[in-house]
């Protein structure tokens, strides 16, 4: 008999707000008595202290991660008829938000290691339309930006860095978001850094780019009820700033609990056949926020984690250039192996910072079990 225990949860932030409730309270309490609750004080100070935690000259807030994407590819100049370099196995608003400018998105295919942009590709890629390269950071793992920099350089190209997973890694001790002309993070509520609704920031060394960020997210205007440009409404409330610069500064010691996780699962799943963990790129910190395993025969893992009871996730399951959204792109399945291929292969295994010693245990047990059958 297996004796009963809980299920393995992927994902539980409800303990980590109990730890917090009386600073969140606190915070709160200063929003309703200021009443300022779009673009207040708070904002600001949310803004100096994700600017100084990733090393970045400025942080400008937005709604979403989603629109911070948006609004910087349009800082960027971007519009009707350009391509941006991206890769095809990221969360949708990657390509999202180039089709909101206008523009297409020109996949690259990613390597089967890292499940990053093949970096030896994108030359490839380039042509006439070309106007950024669009490098994303999944799974809270660094790609590396040096070679990419260099030809964004020679061939006079914008790089901006989806960080949205991966909020804190570091490449050479270089936070990401901060080498690319500009840098996005989500503050989705599952996110490493997570707001209680949406959220989320751009960060730039570019005053020019800061500037026109500002301007872009609250209707073109600097003051009130004057406008410079036709902008958009993608302001961050004052209620998530609060609440984001108190978890900004448990950041650090939540990174460093999954990066933990990752080593024992990493240290575990070693020389398990049909199982294979992402490789760690020499001088990245990748701030895992999924851990991300390749397994042979995911039906049968998928079954027995049920089993189990264990919660796991797939990222993600069709690439984006066959989801139904881009089907106008004309793009076969056979277009990009590796990303179709990590699609069948990729599942996701709980990880956040107060998963215990116990459930960590209980999840490597289930995958020896599940990769008994693939051996024999
Ligand atoms: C979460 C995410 C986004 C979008 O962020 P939202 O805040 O949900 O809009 C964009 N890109 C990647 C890679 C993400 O994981």
């Amino acid at each position: 008999m297996v004796p009963a225990r809980p299920p393995v949860k992927f994902l539980d932030l409800a303990h980590q707000h109990k730890r917090l409730q009386d600073e969140i309270d606190l915070g709160l309490k200063r929003i309703f008595e200021e009443s300022s609750f779009v673009l207040g004080p708070a904002v600001e100070e949310f803004e100096q202290a994700f600017a100084d935690y990733c090393g970045a000259k400025h942080c400008v807030t937005v709604s979403s991660g989603t629109a911070a994407l948006h609004l910087s590819l349009l800082a960027m100049g971007v519009r009707q008829g350009d391509e941006v370099i991206t890769a095809p196995n990221s969360f949708i608003a990657t390509a999202e938000a180039i089709s909101f400018c206008g523009a297409t998105p020109r996949f690259v295919d990613v390597t089967l290691d890292t499940a990053t942009i093949n970096i030896k590709q994108i030359s490839d890629a380039i042509n006439q339309k070309t106007k950024v390269i669009l490098p994303v950071h999944l799974y809270g793992q660094p790609v590396l930006m040096s070679e990419i920099i260099e030809l964004a350089r020679e061939r006079g190209l914008k790089i901006l860095e989806d960080a949205c997973q991966a909020h804190g890694a570091m490449i050479n001790r270089k936070s990401v978001g901060t080498m690319g002309d500009a840098g996005c993070f989500s503050f989705y509520p599952g996110k490493n850094l997570g707001a209680a609704g949406d959220g989320g920031a751009v960060i730039t060394n570019d005053d020019h780019l800061a500037e026109k960020l500002r301007l872009l997210r609250n209707h073109g205007s600097k003051k009130k009820y004057h406008h410079q440009i036709v902008g958009h409404n993608f302001r961050l409330d004052s209620i998530q700033a609060a609440i984001l610069k108190i978890k900004l500064r448990y950041l650090n010691e939540w990174n460093k609990k999954r990066q933990e996780i990752a080593s024992y699962y990493n240290s575990q799943l070693k020389g398990l056949k049909g199982i294979e963990s992402l490789r760690v790129l020499d001088g990245t910190e990748p701030v895992y926020h999924l851990y991300v395993i390749q397994v042979e025969n995911r039906k049968l893992v998928e079954q027995i984690l049920r089993e189990c009871s264990i919660s796991y996730g797939i990222h993600y399951p069709v690439p984006i250039h066959l989801q139904p959204a881009y089907l106008s792109l004309g793009l076969m399945e056979g277009s990009f192996p590796n990303a179709e291929m990590l699609s069948r292969k990729v599942l996701s295994l709980p990880i956040y910072p107060d998963l215990t010693r116990e459930d960590q245990v209980t999840v490597i047990k289930a995958l020896y079990r599940a990769s008994e059958p693939l051996t024999k």
